[in-house]
């Protein structure tokens, strides 16, 4: 409306004359009555704008301390976290010398880990050669071993067959009191066990059913049920028994029963007493 004051706080000296307003229309006196009515609402509008800032003087004081000092320690942290240098780079910003430094140090844990690797295959590698190479060192031992040797070292003393009346069942292998004694075959043990006439005896039973035995030892160092080979000692010569000097008495029985000679028998098998 023309002549209206856009902010109301006065009348413009048109709206004297012409006012829009429906209280203007009463003239002089409505204009009068216009102006203290925006003055006091101007005052209230005035006094509300100023009411939070009066309250703090008024009720609850010390709650309301209470906030005013969080709002100061925000303000204070705030003001501190942006004054506070960044200990820590952001993410995203890479220093070149940093990421040289980390592609380095990856490069060398990786050649590190395949030098490792590498290691362990040559490691295994060599045992596994080692293994084939013991194995069949161990297969050619087995191969090379004899399967049938002489009872005894010593000098032969008496042969099988009659001597001075009666019947010599074997052969004597004189030597001294400890020489070994080995079983001539492989093949298990049946006896060991002091025997009339032979002080001690052995017993060993070979896989064909061929038993020998072995007599007069000082000492027996095996025992019945173990398993020997060609070679592996059971006993030692001694002097106990029917016996007149330290010797091996030893006998073979064919089948477990039938004493044959052991000259031939042994001779049969490449061994010569
Ligand atoms: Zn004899």
């Amino acid at each position: 409306m023309p002549g209206k004051s856009p902010d109301g706080d006065k009348p413009s000296p048109a709206a004297e004359d012409t006012n829009g307003d429906s209280l203007a229309a009463g003239g002089d006196k409505s204009r009068r009555w216009v102006a203290p009515h925006r003055q006091i609402m101007a005052a209230i509008l005035t006094a509300s704008a100023l009411v939070p800032l009066v309250q703090p003087a008024e009720g609850n004081a010390s709650a309301r301390n209470d906030e005013a000092d969080a709002i100061a320690l925000k303000a204070y942290s705030t003001r501190q976290a942006l004054a506070a240098p960044a200990l820590v780079p952001p993410a995203t910003a890479v220093d070149p010398v940093i990421e040289v430094r980390e592609l380095e140090r990856a490069d060398a844990v990786r050649e590190k880990r395949e030098d490792a690797e590498a290691a362990a295959r040559a490691k295994a590698k060599a045992e596994a050669k080692a293994k084939a190479k013991a194995e069949r060192e161990t297969a050619e031992r087995e191969a090379a071993r004899p399967k049938f040797v002489k009872p005894a070292n010593g000098r032969l003393t008496s042969g099988f067959g009659t001597r001075w009346g009666t019947s010599h069942n074997g052969v004597d292998i004189a030597n001294s009191i400890g020489t070994p004694i080995v079983s001539v075959a492989e093949g298990t043990v049946i006896k060991a066990e002091p025997a009339s006439g032979f002080g001690l005896w052995v017993q060993v039973r070979h896989d064909d059913g061929t038993v020998t035995v072995y007599g007069h030892m000082n000492e027996i160092t095996t025992s019945v049920g173990k398993r020997v080979e060609a070679g592996e000692q059971i006993a030692t010569i001694g002097n106990r028994g029917q016996s007149t000097g330290p010797h091996l008495h030893f006998e073979v029985w064919e089948g477990g029963g039938a004493k044959i000679d052991p000259t031939h028998w042994l001779a049969a098998r490449g061994v010569s007493l």
